[in-house]
């Protein structure tokens, strides 16, 4: 079917008796109402079995949302639910012969007459444009506005009306099975009910506003796509004893991939802006399909190229990620420029913290402050000069990260592993040296927490104050016992000047070993 480039008739009609036509279409409408992560994952699913498939869904429900964003009571009560029931088969018509990327380029026009407007232009690589018949169109209702996009306003085109024409379908690398068609309008009359919101000039807005889903969505695509290749590939070692080490960077990719877009698809169900966040999914993930779709060709050899074998369809079908929905090239210019423009906006690093508890989110502010103002200067000088490193660790106890994982009982704040882990993250933006000491006090404090004896909890004010520096040790301790003491061995290859207390596993059994500095080396 997919060498043949024959539109699934079949599968599509089992998508919608799933309702997957009106997933993202509030139930008050009929549809499933699903969030965009749910999506997500349905979106995932269907393209590690067939991608082409996921772009009949997506291409509806871009224009579905448009409506259900934008359009007025009339239009979302009249055709939400045709949506959702498959009736109405939705459509993108953006992209002209000389507008692609520039979509501000386009130059199909709508005139107004009467009760209509009248639409004349080519419309080019319309997914779902043979098979589909209502479609959001972008056209340009005022030559002479300027910027140029504030003169264009979005239409819902239904064929069935003359004037509309499929000039040809365009025959592609991959992604094939879905129909991509050039449309001719030519005096289209378009009735001005049909006009998205009933006012013009806000077309290139309500168009951009559903990127961020469109976004999530294609990175979900190439995860699905990724997942696939990757499973084909390790079916496909011949000798399972000795994997090929490249599986590893594949699995990597794959999960990074799937992190990146779930956080994103997270963002936008919480409605918080994800612009960037959902460009950085698209960005990595389509990339990481296309490197994971190589990637298993190498690894199942001269089997991968095939016609009668999968891989060489996910090679195929990466490029279209990479391509739409905004080029990648375009991507990192646009990441890029919110990166600078934003920095500092964001409560941490790159990672969102709005869903955050407040006095979390304050907390994580606090320490970042702290970090960019007072450590970030000195970070160079602390890395060779363990002493003042020490000093500087201390005074992050005033802000209580020092007693972050220590219950309030003995003197620290209880915060949860979670929020500890955002603060080092913090901490490690302006110094790995001062994150490192930190994360080791924060290490010691846990196990120490976790001791029910209460010689080993008396340390823990004075570390939660940070008036003694604690570190967790990776090595086991050999404890061996003697008369009325305890000799101990092992490598200390944590310590730090400033270190009062080492906090390590015994070696043979399941008990702590405290270790106060003046006896390091004693024995
Ligand atoms: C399979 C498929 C399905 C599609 N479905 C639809 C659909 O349903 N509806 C629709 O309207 N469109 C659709 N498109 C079109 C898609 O949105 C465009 O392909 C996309 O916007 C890129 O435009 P272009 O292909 O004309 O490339 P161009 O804009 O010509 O770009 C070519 C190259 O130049 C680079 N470039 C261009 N401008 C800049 C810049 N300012 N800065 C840096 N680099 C730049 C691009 O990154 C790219 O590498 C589809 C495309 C494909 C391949």
């Amino acid at each position: 079917m997919e060498h043949a480039d024959a539109y699934p008739h079949g599968l599509v009609g089992r998508m919608r008796e799933l309702g997957l036509f009106g997933a993202l279409v509030p139930a008050a409408y009929g549809g499933l109402g699903l969030d965009v992560s749910t999506y997500a994952r349905v979106v995932e699913e269907i393209c590690r079995g067939f991608m082409s498939l996921a772009g009949v869904v997506n291409s509806h429900t871009m224009a579905a949302l448009i409506v259900l964003h934008h359009g007025t009571d009339a239009q979302k009560q009249r055709l939400l639910p045709r949506f959702a029931r498959g009736e109405a088969r939705g459509g993108l018509c953006l992209t002209e012969p000389h507008a692609g990327s520039d979509v501000q380029a386009i130059r199909t026009v709508a005139r107004r007459e009467g009760d209509d407007y009248v639409i004349t232009g080519t419309k080019m690589f319309v997914t779902n444009g043979r098979e589909g018949n209502t479609f959001a169109l972008l056209a340009v209702t005022d030559p002479g506005a300027r910027p140029r996009h504030r003169g264009m306003s979005c239409f819902v085109v239904e064929k069935g009306v003359a004037g509309l024409s499929v000039v040809k379908s365009i025959g592609k690398l991959g992604y094939k099975g879905v129909d991509t068609a050039e449309l001719l309008f030519e005096d289209f009359h378009c009735p001005a009910a049909n006009l998205v919101g009933g006012v013009e000039g806000r077309g290139f807005a309500q168009i951009m506003s559903g990127l961020e889903t469109g976004r999530i969505n294609i990175a979900a695509r190439a995860v699905g796509v990724a997942q696939a290749a990757y499973d084909d590939a390790r079916a496909a070692v011949a000798d399972p004893a000795i994997p090929p080490p490249a599986l590893a960077d594949m699995a990597a990719g794959v999960g990074a991939a799937r992190l990146l877009t779930y956080w994103a698809a997270g963002m936008k169900d919480r409605r918080e802006r994800c612009d960037l966040e959902a460009g950085m999914a698209k960005l990595y993930a389509s990339e990481v399909a296309h490197a994971v779709a190589a990637t298993a060709l190498r690894v199942a050899g001269r089997r991968g190229l095939r016609t009668t074998e999968r891989l060489e369809r996910y090679y195929r079908d990466t490029p279209l990620m990479i391509i739409g929905e905004g080029t990648n090239e375009i991507q990192r210019t646009i990441i890029a420029r919110n990166l600078v423009d934003r920095y500092g906006e964001r409560l941490g690093a790159l990672t969102s913290r709005e869903a955050e508890m407040d006095a979390t989110r304050e907390m994580v502010l606090a320490v970042r402050l702290f970090a960019d103002k007072e450590i970030a200067p000195l970070a160079s000088e602390l890395d060779g000069d363990p002493e003042r490193l020490a000093a500087t660790v201390k005074t992050l106890g005033d802000l209580g990260v020092l007693g972050a994982l220590t219950p309030p009982d003995a003197g620290g704040l209880g915060l949860e592993l979670r929020t500890a882990a955002l603060l080092v993250e913090e901490l490690a933006r302006a110094s790995g040296a001062v994150a490192a000491v930190v994360a080791g006090h924060l290490a010691a404090t846990a196990a120490l927490t976790a001791q029910t004896r209460s010689a080993p909890r008396r340390w823990l004010p004075l570390l939660a104050r940070g008036e003694r520096l604690a570190t967790f040790l990776d090595e086991p301790i050999a404890l061996l016992a003697e008369a009325d003491a305890h000799r101990l061995s092992g490598r200390v290859t944590a310590t730090t000047a400033g270190i009062d207390l080492f906090v390590a596993a015994e070696r043979a059994g399941d008990r702590g070993v405290l270790i106060e500095r003046a006896t390091v080396g004693s024995g």
